[in-house]
């Protein structure tokens, strides 16, 4: 049997992925044991690293160690978002064709990646994560995006699925993931309200849903695309780092590696926060041959970040503001993202609401959770548990064309249910004229001008005919990912054409997906090989070692012969240089009657 759909959770800063298995819902591990996943891809001189031991390195390869990729995905590269975002990372980004390619040095050569790639990076590895834990291939996914990802970034999600080797069944959106871990999403007759409140890493989202009969609408979303964990982390290494100028008369901010040590050092005593009332800091020799140690109370921590627990109540209050929503209004109060385990955190939304927000589902794994539900319900998962499950999105924002004086009308507008489908009937607007041109939006404002461009086609051979006399019929179709087709016909000369969206958006074609599927599997091949070159170098390395303890003469001489040979060719050995070596060495252990 075929392994069950799994879900993912692809995170700006770290990624989960959980498998709806024996009526109940599973976190899969990570190889290095983790539950979740850095969103992280680090290239080196000899190898790929993905994840854990990605962010690992960072501090020592920050310019070649990938993160964020989310952030640019389905954008183009002179997109205001994804302008500001490059000034902020350690790695360059460049242009190429109106889209943003990653730029790192592996193995030696200067390479560049979409960030579809990137992603398709950590889904392969959480891929494969799933794949140790069923013990099955496995294929099908349902990933989960933030409720205002727009169409070309839905797509690219779906396509860095695609490179990665999977089937991605549906994308949804995270806080309806979220809802569903919370079982909020029981058929009711009556309507609920829930508030989905998602602080991460570095996003901050929140959501307000209403949920009638297992139908999501999304009602509201606001948020802070640079708000959450590390904003923390950060108050806090400015304020080790003035403690310890203060102390020493030193900046230890001079200093890239200090400053990572002290970074993650600072992190850890966060954590520890939401759970303690005090932490330390301790480092040695940190800068300047000096340590440092403070200690940090939750009192100090919260202090240091008040502005920015005062920032989410504000963007709690337009969304609720948006939604011409009171707090009574909301049933339910959702916790999601890692950060919600702060303590004044939850203390804020609870005074803010009057209630207890839900938080028995993990924070930082209800969205996997969720989206695992749902891969389930998807694959038609037998188990009662999810039976009575109707899942239903809509779509975030409204769909249309432009339509003389720059207006926007529309065809599908936000939060109907999808998949949809809706067709419009638009007549040509001056005399005589034999095409139209269709150009497709998304957003709310009624000016185009205002509005998300999504891309444009012609229709040809319409009949030449007095202006409001030809006509065409446009069709928008969105499937259950939410994303778009849109074709228009003409309805005498049946002449019909499509869209082709790629030309106008962030995304990439059918091609050149291909041809980065093939790239992807490549470099799979590539990890494996040199995976599996490094456990036979251990090997290699374990039998001289033996050699040198239980043997003598030449069998002595070649073992630390050998040792010399793999000490200076490093990690660049072959496998079959290796073996080639161990072959030698059977040889003479043979010769001496040893065990190898
Ligand atoms: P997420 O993106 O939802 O996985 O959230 C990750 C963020 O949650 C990181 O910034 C973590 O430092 C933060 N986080 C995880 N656990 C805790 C905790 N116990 N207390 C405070 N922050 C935490």
């Amino acid at each position: 049997m075929a392994a069950p759909a799994v879900g993912i959770d692809l995170g700006t800063t770290f990624s989960c992925v959980a498998v709806f298995r024996n009526g109940k819902v599973e976190v899969i591990p990570n190889a290095e044991g983790n539950r979740i996943t850095p969103s992280y891809v680090a290239f080196t001189d000899t190898e790929r690293l993905v994840g854990d031991a990605a962010k690992a390195q960072d501090a020592v390869n920050p310019e070649n160690t990938i993160f964020d990729a989310k952030r640019l995905i389905g954008r183009r590269f002179d997109d205001p978002v994804a302008k500001a975002d490059m000034k902020l990372w350690p790695f360059t980004v460049v242009n190429e064709d109106g889209r943003p390619k990653i730029q790192a040095r592996f193995k030696g050569e200067r390479k560049s990646f979409f960030p579809e790639e990137i992603s398709a990076m950590v889904l392969s590895t959480l891929k494969n994560s799933a794949e140790a834990y069923i013990g099955k291939p496995v294929h099908n996914v349902v990933v989960t995006v933030p409720a205002y990802f727009n169409d070309s970034q839905r797509q690219a999600t779906k396509d860095a699925g695609t490179i990665a080797g999977l089937n991605v069944l549906r994308i949804i959106n995270e806080p309806t993931a979220g809802a569903i871990a919370y079982g909020l999403d029981t058929p009711e007759e009556d309507e609920r309200n829930v508030l989905i409140f998602d602080l991460g890493g570095g996003t901050f989202d929140v959501s307000i849903l209403t949920i009638e009969e297992g139908i999501f609408e999304v009602r509201a979303t606001a948020g802070d695309t640079h708000l959450g964990g590390e904003d923390f982390d950060a108050r806090l290494v400015e304020h080790c780092a003035s403690e310890f100028a203060r102390k020493y008369g030193l900046d230890l901010r001079k200093d890239k590696k200090a400053l990572r040590r002290l970074r993650t050092a600072c992190e850890r005593a966060k954590r520890a926060l939401s759970s303690a009332t005090q932490a330390t800091v301790e480092l040695d020799a940190l800068y300047g041959g000096k340590d440092l140690h403070a200690v940090i109370t939750r009192a100090c921590f919260e202090e240091l970040n008040q502005d920015l627990f005062q920032k989410t109540k504000n963007i709690l209050e337009q969304a609720m503001r948006d939604a011409k929503m009171g707090k009574d209004d909301i049933a339910d109060v959702v916790l999601i993202g890692g950060s919600t385990r702060i303590p004044c955190v939850q203390q804020m939304v609870k005074a803010f609401f009057g209630k207890e927000p839900s938080k028995t589902v993990n924070p930082d794994e209800a969205v996997a959770h969720g989206a695992a539900i749902q891969a389930a319900v998807l694959d038609g998962d037998p188990s009662e548990v999810i039976s009575d499950l109707v899942l239903v999105d809509v779509t975030p924002l409204s769909l249309g064309i432009e339509v003389v004086g720059g207006i926007m009308s529309v065809i599908i507008p936000r939060n109907t249910t999808i998949p949809t489908k809706n067709t419009k009937r638009y007549y040509n607007s001056y005399d005589n004229q034999t095409e139209f041109l269709i150009k497709v939006f998304e957003g709310e404002r009624k000016m185009t001008a205002d509005n998300h461009k999504l891309g444009e086609f012609i229709l040809s051979r319409v009949p030449p005919l007095p202006r409001g006399q030809a006509a065409a019929d446009v069709t928008f179709e969105i499937d259950a990912d939410g994303i778009l087709h849109v074709s228009a016909v003409q309805t005498v000369t049946k002449s019909t054409n499509q869209i082709t969206i790629t030309s106008n958006k962030g995304r990439l074609s059918k091609e050149e997906i291909s041809r980065l599927v093939r790239e992807a599997e490549a470099m799979k091949r590539d990890d494996e090989a040199r995976r599996e070159a490094a456990e036979a170098r251990n090997e290699l390395e374990r039998i001289c070692w033996r050699g040198q303890r239980v043997g003598q003469g030449r069998v002595r001489d070649k073992c630390q012969s050998v040792l010399d040979w793999l000490s200076d060719v490093g990690a660049k050995a072959s496998a079959r240089e290796i073996a080639s070596k161990r072959q030698e060495l059977q040889l003479l252990f043979d010769m001496a009657n040893l065990k190898i």
